[in-house]
């Protein structure tokens, strides 16, 4: 079997106590059986506080105390089942986010999941173009299946177009949607987004900043295109764009639907380059910031991508 990941992922590191944004808090926290178990066999204070911590329904989970923090995750930030006991004792989530991972028949593909702000800030600031490259393999003969092997080269195919800096970041988009034969129709966007479920209020401050209009008039060059910054904002969108084919065209082997996840993927870009648009003074920090968000409200939800993907096949 081998691993396989995209060439920034050994740099990341999570950054703990800097963190703004962290996964302890706001999310719901499952723990996997095996560690349960571990836990129930921590002994004295610290291992009681712990188990006290925990809800077990059907699935354990951390009751998640005021602010919706995580009990372990103390007031320097960091968390104290780490600085207890190490990290082999976190649960698999925990130990795991912000990775996902993908299945193939002849390889596991993992990646960072862009609502971790520090993945996204490494992710989107990359100058580099996007490679895969093996974190494992154990020289079996493994081959993808034919529909595997077909989905893996069009993203391939797609990925270059994307990273084609010779040509116009709109030019590029319209080249992922022509490879698939889909167009996106016109529609108030900006509405459909605010009937997705929401996991934040703030994202609602950022959608209000949408115009209610389709998104004929893109603004996909909204900087001058020419400046240091302008340029690193494009790299940024572009990225952005790669990071979605990456990881969600994969979802297709089972939906079967590659042109509305490659329209979602485009669709997504256009939404980031417009409210970067409408923020006054966007730097590529505050694009980084709205992709994390973008990343935790819709990416992240099964039912807001079946949602954009129904809103993209619907007639109007
Ligand atoms: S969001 Fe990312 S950087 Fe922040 S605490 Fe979680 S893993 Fe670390």
């Amino acid at each position: 079997m081998k691993i396989v990941a995209p060439n920034y992922y050994p740099a990341f590191r999570c950054i703990a106590d800097r963190c703004r944004h962290s996964c302890c808090i706001g999310w719901e926290i499952d723990i996997d059986p095996d560690a349960r178990e571990a836990y129930r066999r921590i002994p004295g204070e610290f291992g009681a506080r712990l188990n006290a911590s925990i809800d077990d329904g059907e699935v354990s989970s951390f009751r998640l105390g005021e602010g919706e923090r995580c009990p372990m995750l103390n007031q320097s930030g960091l968390c104290d089942l780490i600085t207890a006991l190490g990290e082999d004792t976190l649960c698999q989530i925990c130990a795991d986010h912000p990775r996902f991972r993908n299945y193939f028949a002849d390889r596991t593909e993992i990646g960072l999941g862009l609502c971790c702000e520090e993945a996204a800030r490494l992710i989107l600031s990359q100058e580099e173009p996007m490679q895969l490259i093996f974190l494992e393999d154990d020289g079996a003969d493994d081959e993808p299946n034919e529909e595997e092997a077909n989905l893996l080269a069009l993203r391939t195919a797609l990925i270059c177009i994307m990273q084609n800096e010779t040509q116009p970041l709109a030019a590029r988009l319209d080249r992922l949607l022509a490879a698939v034969n889909f167009t996106i129709p016109e529609r108030d966007w900006a509405e459909v987004y605010r009937n997705l479920e929401r996991l934040d209020s703030t994202w609602d401050h950022c959608l209000d900043l949408l115009v209610p209009r389709g998104l004929s008039d893109r603004p996909l060059d909204p900087f001058g295109g020419t400046s240091k910054e302008a340029k690193s904002m494009q790299r940024a969108w572009s990225n952005f764009t790669v990071y979605l084919l990456y990881r969600h065209l994969p979802g297709a082997l089972n939906d079967d639907d590659i042109p509305g996840r490659v329209a979602f993927c485009v669709l997504s870009t256009w939404i980031l380059a417009a409210l970067c648009a409408a923020k006054s003074g966007c730097t590529l920090a505050d694009c980084i910031d709205l992709a994390r968000m973008y990343s935790a409200e819709i990416e992240y939800s099964e039912d807001n991508i079946a949602a954009l993907l129904d809103a993209l096949w619907k007639e109007i």
